[in-house]
């Protein structure tokens, strides 16, 4: 194990092709503040900013629109024969082509280069929508917003909907009291409680979650990009997120839903429903193919495993892609045949890590020996 929070700090910002460079140990919100400082942002990214940029992009990382791997724009890795490399498009490309996403498998990432823009005012929408309601809209809201994604209650019709545009506007953030009340003591401190109930009394999570989602209420705010996209999370949960073709994600979670129903299991975390265009990683879960992301939560005190692995079986009969940083219980033999350069990948690791110096369980599972 590899303990990287001295490899951190912005190394260097080239204004001209807007690229940043930063330590692969920093923590992308310690990137977020450095870039905002110079007047810059990434375009996007998850819902946390607690990660180091090499942890994130390594496992594939994003929020709507372009994953953090895809803005990547160079690297420099620390191969298993003790090598040091860079790769970008024009330097190693066959490197650069599978490293932005590479698992930790390939080497030791020590910097990485991101593609920035100058930073700018995000607006974001939410509000709350009926089931059918949001079948039919969802595409057209994918469309017609920058960034849109919804989450559906389990065991109700309730969905909240997120649509985040860029605007020319200065911010105009929530007002402190607002920021906490929505934020802090809805988002962490009531939905602990929540959970907590739910834990003691299961049967009672139809109803907790029905009154959860009459209490969302619609609102408007902006702030720079980084503090739109990432929030606290304090209720501790576990996770499963699958990357399904973008044409069959709304016929997979209604048939999730279909099955949710007739399990019995009680589910007090709401469903996430992002998509993200394709893009030219060797292992990304977007690789080639446009993508719809269904995210499946269950708080940690209570056992996870039938409801990921029913999700997971339905998952998979639509050419689903498990997110590799979250729970999944995929095996190297049925992972190849849904990334059709997984052979490409393959052989760079043979060729930067022949002895396995970088090997682990979980790459064993996953990759193979
Ligand atoms: C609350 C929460 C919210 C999340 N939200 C999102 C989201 O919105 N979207 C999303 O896609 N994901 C999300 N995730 C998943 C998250 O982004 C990571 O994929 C996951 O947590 C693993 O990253 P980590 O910080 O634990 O990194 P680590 O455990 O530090 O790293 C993960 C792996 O990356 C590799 N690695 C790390 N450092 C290096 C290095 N220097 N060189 C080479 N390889 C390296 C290793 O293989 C390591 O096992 C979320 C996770 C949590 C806990």
């Amino acid at each position: 194990m590899l303990e990287p929070s001295g490899l951190a700090g912005l190394v260097s910002v080239d204004r001209e092709k807007l690229t940043a460079t930063a330590r692969a140990g920093t923590p992308l919100k310690v990137l977020n503040e450095a870039l905002a400082a110079q007047g810059l942002s990434l375009h996007n990214m998850g819902d946390i900013a607690e990660q180091t940029i090499a942890g994130a992009t390594s496992t594939g990382t994003r929020g709507v629109v372009a994953s953090l791997s895809a803005q990547i724009a160079g690297l420099e890795l620390v191969t298993g024969t003790g090598q040091v490399l860079r790769a970008d498009a024009e330097t190693n490309p066959d490197v650069f082509a599978v490293a932005r996403l590479g698992l930790g498998a390939l080497g030791i990432l020590t910097e990485i280069t991101f593609a920035v823009e100058p930073v700018f005012t995000l607006e974001a929408h939410e509000f709350p929508m009926l089931w059918d309601e949001a079948m039919e809209r969802f595409d057209a809201m994918a469309r017609e917003n920058h960034h849109a994604e919804m989450y559906w209650f389990p065991h109700t019709d309730r969905i909240l909907a997120k649509e985040n545009n860029r605007v020319l506007e200065d911010p105009e953030p929530l007002g402190r009291f607002r920021h906490w009340l929505d934020d802090e003591f809805l988002s962490n401190t009531m939905f602990g409680v929540v959970n907590r109930i739910g834990n003691a009394r299961p049967s009672l999570i139809p109803k907790i979650s029905n009154l959860s989602g009459q209490m969302l209420s619609e609102r408007t705010y902006s702030d720079v990009p980084h503090k739109v996209f990432t929030s606290s999370r304090s209720v501790v949960f576990r996770e499963m997120e699958y990357a399904v073709p973008r044409e069959v994600g709304l016929e997979a979670l209604a048939e999730v839903r279909r099955w949710i129903d007739s399990s019995g299991i009680m589910i007090s975390f709401p469903v996430e429903v992002r998509t993200t265009p394709a893009d030219d990683i060797a292992l990304s879960t977007s690789s080639g193919r446009e993508s719809m992301y269904l995210a499946f939560h269950m708080n940690a005190q209570t056992d996870h495993t039938a409801y990921f692995k029913g999700v997971e079986d339905i998952l998979r009969g639509y050419d689903g892609r498990p997110h590799w940083g979250k729970l999944n219980t995929r095996t190297a033999a049925d992972l190849a045949p849904a990334y059709p350069r997984w052979d490409e990948f393959q052989a760079v690791r043979d060729r930067l890590d022949p002895d396995r110096v970088f090997s682990n369980t979980y790459l064993r599972r996953v990759l193979g020996d």
